[in-house]
């Protein structure tokens, strides 16, 4: 597996953002003004909060699944209880 070193920047000279593959001690610098002064973005809070969102989307789905069946079974009993 080969990982791809790419970071978001922001220049601090121009002000430019741009996606940057670093490998090893590359330095990257601007495509704008080939300034050094950049500033790494932390986007890993995104992708957590992406993974995070999945989660809750995934348990949300496991609950409802959870209460539909236990309204099923609920109604099986009631159906049970007044088979007469
Ligand atoms: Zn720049």
């Amino acid at each position: 597996m080969t990982l791809m070193p790419l970071f978001d920047y922001t220049c601090r000279s121009c002000g430019n953002e741009f996606e940057a593959l670093v490998r090893g001690s590359t330095i990257p610098t601007c495509p704008e003004c080939k300034s050094a002064d950049l500033e790494r973005l932390m986007s890993l809070p995104i992708v957590k909060s992406e993974t995070t969102r999945g989660i809750i989307k995934r348990e949300t789905k496991r609950r409802d699944q959870k209460q539909a069946a236990e309204r099923e079974h609920a109604q099986r009993q009631y159906e049970a209880s007044h088979d007469d």
